[in-house]
């Protein structure tokens, strides 16, 4: 029987990938809801080549739409708003499969509820994970939900861990003869920069990856290593581990994902193009495998695998984040607010690229953190460090 999938986040670079991965099985899977928050004229291209049930946009967009389906016949579909149109369609009786590819916090809610619901989740949306952590995965294990991780390299540990690694106790120690998880990292595009010239990169240099084509703020973000940072502490809670087992590799050409070293000395990689149709497919079919575009590797071409340590005093995003990780509780959800704001703020030129970290710096030391006992709790921490945040920024202007 043919898998519904609900794609939250439908326009954006991974909501396009799981299209194109969908779109070569339409035998296995069936488009049931997709959301879009500003690109309407994407998402109405979208719902004409996959005829959706559902769509979700915010209400400010709700005319706009209703014009367009009318103008392209596409009125049988139907149009929920906003985040309890998000969550409505992610725990929606008639889904299977989950794609969580929101950015940033507006994933967190809608994300939750799916994994509430049971379903499978493909995450995509690592912040919604870094925020609720524990909350989040102890959901997944309560309501029998398949957290499934998209992220290349969340995806290539999932796939070199041993079978049966998620039912083992939660303690943080590595098990089953596992002993320690290497991250890979590309290094982002301003891996060789000094720090005099990272201080006057433009924005348009962040958002240009050398290996990955991926939205505006995970580019950035790769660019600070921020996106190594969030993704540690995405690991620890995937993976039941604490972040001494983690070690960042930087590897500029991305053709090892992550690998996993065993207590025998083996070390297991996941290799293959950077294409995250490979990801998506994985965690779609899995424990099955189907085919992608996606080329196999040809490692006659001239591949040259480099590794070498991250530098965090040219990119202290990443020890920042360690250390959010060590602190606990609210610690991420803090670090993650505050870098979504001074990523906004850097993408309108507002802050230099080397103030991103010192916005999240600064707004960890102004927060208060402490346990992160509920939602609720989480939402509002959020709010105060988007808040103290803002005003970092406002200040570094003035
Ligand atoms: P994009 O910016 O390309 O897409 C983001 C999606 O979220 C779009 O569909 C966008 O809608 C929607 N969206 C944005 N803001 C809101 C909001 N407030 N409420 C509801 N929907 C919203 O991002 P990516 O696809 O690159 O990344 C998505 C997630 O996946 C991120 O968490 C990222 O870290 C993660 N990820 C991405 C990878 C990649 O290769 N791109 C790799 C690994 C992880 P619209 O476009 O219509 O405004
Ligand atoms: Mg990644």
């Amino acid at each position: 029987m043919s898998q519904s999938v609900c794609i939250l986040g439908v326009t954006g670079s991974i909501g396009q990938s799981t299209l194109k991965v969908l779109q070569q099985h339409p035998e296995k899977y069936s488009v049931f809801a997709v959301t879009a928050h500003s690109r309407i004229l994407e998402l109405v291209e979208i719902c004409k080549q996959y005829r959706p049930k559902v769509v979700v946009v915010p209400s400010s967009q709700v005319k706009e739409l209703q014009q367009y389906f009318h103008d392209q016949c596409l009125t049988d579909i139907e149009i929920l708003t906003d985040e309890a149109g998000l969550i409505a369609v992610a725990e929606h009786a008639d889904v299977d499969v989950v794609m969580a590819a929101i950015v940033g916090a507006a994933g967190l809610l809608p994300t939750l509820a799916a994994v509430k619901a049971g379903k499978r989740v493909l995450l995509a949306n690592k912040e919604a994970l870094v925020m609720s952590g524990d909350i989040m995965m102890q959901a997944a294990h309560d309501y029998h939900a398949e957290l499934l991780p998209v992220d290349s390299e969340h995806n290539a540990i999932f796939q070199c861990l041993p079978v049966g690694y998620f039912q083992a106790e939660r303690n943080g120690q590595p098990k089953q003869g596992v002993s320690r998880i290497l991250l890979t990292a590309s290094g982002g595009p301003f891996l060789n920069h000094s720090l005099e010239q990272l201080q006057s990169v433009t924005p348009a240099q962040a958002c240009k990856h050398p290996n990955w084509s991926m939205g505006q703020k995970i580019s950035v973000d790769s660019a600070t290593l921020m996106n190594k940072g969030l993704e540690l502490i995405e690991a620890c809670h995937l993976f039941a581990i604490s972040e001494q087992f983690v070690t960042v590799v930087v590897h500029p050409q991305s053709i090892i994902h992550s690998m996993v070293q065993y207590v025998d000395g083996s070390t297991l990689a996941q290799m293959g193009n950077p294409d995250m149709c490979t990801p998506i497919a994985h965690a779609l079919a899995w424990p099955e495998r189907i085919q992608t575009h996606v080329p196999a590797l040809n490692l006659f071409a001239n591949q040259q695998l480099d590794f070498q340590e991250p530098d965090t005093l040219r990119f202290p995003a990443l020890k920042l984040a360690r250390q959010a990780m060590q602190t606990g509780g609210l610690a991420p959800a803090i670090l993650n607010a505050a870098n979504e704001i001074a990523v906004a703020a850097f993408l309108k030129n507002d802050i230099g690229f080397t103030e991103i970290s010192q916005v999240v710096e600064q707004t960890l030391n102004q927060v208060e953190g402490g346990a992160a006992e509920s939602i609720e709790r989480i939402l509002q921490v959020d709010q105060m460090a988007r808040s103290a945040a803002q005003q970092i920024v406002i200040n570094k202007g003035s």
